[in-house]
């Protein structure tokens, strides 16, 4: 049996699209950005009127969080939910959230688009199997120390319940390199585009955790041929309740559309 069966690419024109929406994931490059955690109606707001103002795709927040300390912010839970919903529809955006038990999965099935699969559940085979037999797509993260097999294993758990719509997102591994919060593996997006036909997308914002490297680093990774990139903002970072450090201002945020609207067309690619 081949190591990846369901993932692994039959010629080199075998690619997936994942359709969001008007949206096909895998075929035009796309950006999906919004606050780590989502806070209050007014920063979500913001955040989803300056997404679309720039031509962004989709708004990210979480209403879930799994954070490492549990004194941290934990999210808004349902509210979160719904505040993140009503947002983004107000300006014509698909919605993609972390999920991380069958109790948020029940709360956020009906209404938001894409379902993440956070770097500390990518192993959560319970959790896989049950995404896997949904039809949403879901957004799934590296695990903070694992293999691009291990990556493309729980991609295969998924593929295996019969949920085809799997989009693989690379946000950095734990080295032994600390100025960075993590060390982006731009060989493993090269690598899973080579070897599947699934969409592969990278997350700057936790693969450095400095919001000065975030651009440099969306830009290097469409050039490694990554399909998209999902990126942290907020309204004031400073104030930020998770993520502060990485958190794009939205000037840097527009800085940062304008740059990739200007690379992708010398890449043989363009904005969806
Ligand atoms: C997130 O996207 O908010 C997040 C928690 O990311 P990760 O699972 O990659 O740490
Ligand atoms: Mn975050």
């Amino acid at each position: 049996m081949p190591d990846f069966p369901l993932s692994q690419r039959q010629s080199k024109t075998d690619r997936t699209f994942v359709r969001v929406g008007n949206l096909e994931l895998g075929r035009d490059f796309i950006v999906i950005a919004g606050p780590c955690a989502v806070e209050s109606y007014e920063q979500t707001f913001a955040c989803a009127e300056q997404v679309s103002r720039m031509g962004g795709h989709l708004l990210r927040g979480g209403a879930y969080k799994p954070r490492t300390n549990p004194y941290s912010f934990q999210g808004l839970g349902p509210e979160g939910v719904d505040i993140l919903v009503r947002c983004a529809r107000q300006h014509h955006l698909g919605v993609v959230s972390e999920v991380m038990d069958d109790e948020n999965l029940r709360q956020m099935q009906d209404t938001v688009d894409v379902l993440q699969v956070g770097a500390r559940n990518m192993q959560n085979f319970s959790l896989l199997k049950r995404l896997g037999k949904l039809r949403h797509p879901v957004l799934l993260k590296r695990g903070l120390a694992a293999t691009v097999d291990e990556w493309l294993w729980a991609a295969e758990y998924i593929l295996k319940e019969g949920n085809p719509n799997v989009i693989l997102c690379e946000r950095g591994i734990r080295t032994f390199e600390s100025r960075m919060r993590n060390t982006l593996d731009l060989a493993a997006v090269v690598w899973a585009k080579q070897r599947t036909h699934l969409p592969v997308i990278v997350d700057p914002s936790h693969a450095t955790g400095h919001r000065d490297l975030v651009t440099p680093l969306a830009l290097a990774s469409a050039v490694a041929g990554a399909d998209g990139v999902m990126v942290e903002i907020h309204p004031t970072p400073l104030d930020a309740l998770c993520d502060a450090a990485q958190a794009l201002t939205f000037e840097q945020f527009s800085e940062l559309m304008k740059k990739l609207t200007e690379l992708l067309p010398h890449l043989g690619k363009s904005m969806a």
